[in-house]
């Protein structure tokens, strides 16, 4: 048994699972045991039992807007107060498209009804009838300072806005992104990354799963936790494919 262990939260996977976005938790899971560490999935859902201690990176992945209205009343007032005071206390989330829209402010869909969101992170989002589908390329600058290509998929109605004290994620080279209009796609509040990215977005960019890894377990053993070195060409060679085929 490893002495590192890392606990995954995946919040409502029966509700928030759109174009295969469980596949960022076993991307998680994958680069994490290969390097000998112990990680266990949790599935947190309406009326689970949330205890913040027991959870090192938080995932929430991408629903159509049924399911958001669905799990609103648990998310904004169940688990609402204990996922603002993680994200707050700097642990790492990492939330796709409509779990992404559901810790801003509020997500007005395009037919008019407006839902209040949990207000984590300062965003708003506002839907159109035109959805933006397609394929996507971003640029991400690492702790490093090396900046990397990823690839992506977007399919959303919402228009998210950044307000001042979130940075965008990444910049979009080709795609939509947040908004069609400012250039830059997803969003970062201390440890809370999130992106309209779907579906295998993890498992083509290592670089971003190796990101929120060492970031958890920094937050957990300690600023002087390195993680181990470890390949990425399967993931590096989905990643050349799928940017060959957009010309990226
Ligand atoms: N319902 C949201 C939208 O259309 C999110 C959809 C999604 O997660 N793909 O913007």
């Amino acid at each position: 048994m490893s002495e590192i262990k890392l606990t995954i939260g995946h919040f409502y996977p029966d509700l928030l699972n759109l174009y295969g976005d469980r596949g960022n938790v076993l991307a998680l899971y994958t680069r994490a045991v290969r390097r000998g560490i112990d990680v266990e999935i949790k599935e947190i859902s309406i009326g689970d039992e949330l205890n913040p201690s027991e959870v090192d990176i938080a995932f929430l992945g991408g629903g159509q807007d049924n399911e958001q209205n669905i799990l609103k009343d648990d998310l904004v007032h169940v688990k609402g107060p204990t996922i603002k005071s993680m994200i707050e206390d700097g642990k790492v989330f990492l939330c796709i498209c409509g779990g992404y829209q559901m810790l801003g402010k509020y997500y007005l869909e395009h037919n008019g009804n407006k839902l209040e969101c949990l207000g984590a992170i300062d965003i708003y989002t506002e839907g159109k009838k035109e959805r933006f589908i397609q394929d996507t390329i971003y640029e991400i600058e690492l702790p490093s300072g090396k900046t990397v290509k990823v690839a992506g998929f977007e399919n959303h109605s919402g228009r998210t806005h950044l307000g001042p004290s979130v940075q965008p994620f990444m910049k979009v080279i080709k795609g939509a992104g947040n908004n069609g209009e400012d250039g830059f796609e997803g969003a970062r509040y201390k440890n809370c990354f999130c992106t309209y990215s779907h579906g295998s977005f993890l498992p083509k960019n290592a670089a971003v799963t190796d990101l929120l890894l060492e970031t958890a377990l920094k937050n957990k053993y300690g600023e002087d936790y390195v993680l181990p070195e470890l390949s990425s060409e399967i993931e590096d060679l989905a990643l050349s494919k799928a940017l060959e085929y957009l010309n990226g």
